[in-house]
């Protein structure tokens, strides 16, 4: 039987060795890494790339971040603490709130107001979260969320808590674990940063154990609206329609620079119009409903290609897997109105439905 990413990769998370302290789980990893071979040409790879989709959609929360967050408040449990506190652009707050309830404790989430897409929110409100809009940006909230839980007994639980990022490099864990190997080149959004640390940091560690030949080059995007990394300064009105990226100063900048660099990969950015095509199309081609931020590496990926980044590698077959980090049904309101077409109102009798599906 399953039990989450604590008892699968224990041997590989020092903070959890000793096997008899009582974890918080809800069974979260092991989230399928599906091939795209119709997607992968559409992007523009070259016919010797095969690519991938680690969807962290499947989560038990919807997102990657329960990977972090079965971590935080498990050690926030055994601290004894009775409330954990987030800034949140929707995702860290749904999975704080759902964890943190299992453990029976209370979660107090700071968000952007007006910014947070539904289905995000409504997981907070019915994990019986204490949720706190205020007026400025996910930034503002992180700066007051770091004072409050310096000075008062409230577990911080956004990834500048440093266990949140050993629970996330467990996806490169299993990403190596489904191919038998690193890939060659891993694709992720970023926004706060913590993510694109998690994965450099689990290919490190599994090509340190043996159990990878290579370690990827890590392919960081950024919206273009929002993409401190790239231009080399913090932005101090980011502005993109992928909220889950909209972050001006990631907390875990240093670290992502050394992913990009020492893994001799790159940081760039894409607009939110190629976020929007590559959202609709991973949808239309390989099934996968992934929410607009998910979509940034594929956007990516594309550029990439079209600016002929993939043909020197021609010398035999690469891999690329691409993480696609949170479920479309977050943020359904975004799916209806990027489809165009909508919805055709007909009369309900058989030869209007006729006409209009062309028979
Ligand atoms: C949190 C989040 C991100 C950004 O991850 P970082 O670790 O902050 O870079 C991307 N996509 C989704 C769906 C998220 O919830």
């Amino acid at each position: 039987m399953r039990t989450g990413i604590i008892e699968t990769y224990r041997q590989y998370l020092p903070d959890f060795a000793d096997p008899a302290a009582p974890i918080v789980s809800l069974c979260e990893g092991n989230t399928p890494l599906i091939a795209a071979p119709r997607l992968a040409p559409l992007l523009g790879l070259p016919k010797n790339f095969r690519l991938f989709i680690k969807f962290e959609g499947m989560n038990p929360t919807g997102s990657f971040k329960d990977r972090g967050m079965t971590a935080a408040v498990s050690l926030a449990k055994r601290k004894g603490m009775q409330v954990v506190m987030c800034a949140s652009t929707g995702n860290t707050s749904a999975a704080a709130a759902a964890y943190a309830s299992r453990a029976e404790m209370k979660t107090v989430v700071i968000l952007p107001r007006g910014e947070v897409a539904l289905g995000k929110l409504s997981q907070a409100l019915i994990h019986g979260a204490k949720v706190l809009a205020i007026g400025g940006n996910f930034d503002d909230a992180l700066t007051l969320v770091r004072e409050i839980c310096a000075e008062y007994p409230i577990e911080l639980v956004n990834s500048v808590n440093p266990v949140r990022i050993e629970g996330q490099k467990t996806a490169a864990f299993e990403i190596v674990d489904a191919l038998g190997d690193a890939p060659d080149f891993h694709a992720l959004p970023v926004g706060n940063a913590g993510n694109i640390t998690a994965y450099w940091r689990g290919y490190r560690e599994f090509a340190d154990a043996g159990k990878a030949t290579r370690r990827p080059r890590m392919l960081g995007f950024q919206a273009a609206g929002s993409a401190p990394l790239v231009l080399g300064y913090p932005i101090e009105k980011p502005d993109t329609i992928a909220t889950a990226i909209r972050i001006g100063k990631p907390a875990s900048w240093t670290q992502a620079i050394a992913a990009r660099d020492d893994s001799q990969g790159l940081i760039h950015s894409v607009t939110d119009a190629q976020i929007l095509d590559a959202y609709a199309l991973v949808a239309r081609t390989e099934g996968v409903f992934a929410e607009p931020a998910c979509a940034a590496p594929l956007a990516g990926i594309r550029k990439l290609a079209e600016a002929d980044y993939f043909a020197p590698f021609a010398d035999r077959e690469y891999t690329v897997t691409a993480t696609l980090t949170g479920h479309g049904l977050k943020d359904p309101d975004r799916a209806v109105k990027t489809v165009t077409s909508g919805i055709v109102e007909v009369d309900g009798e058989r030869g209007a439905i006729l006409r209009e599906i062309g028979f």
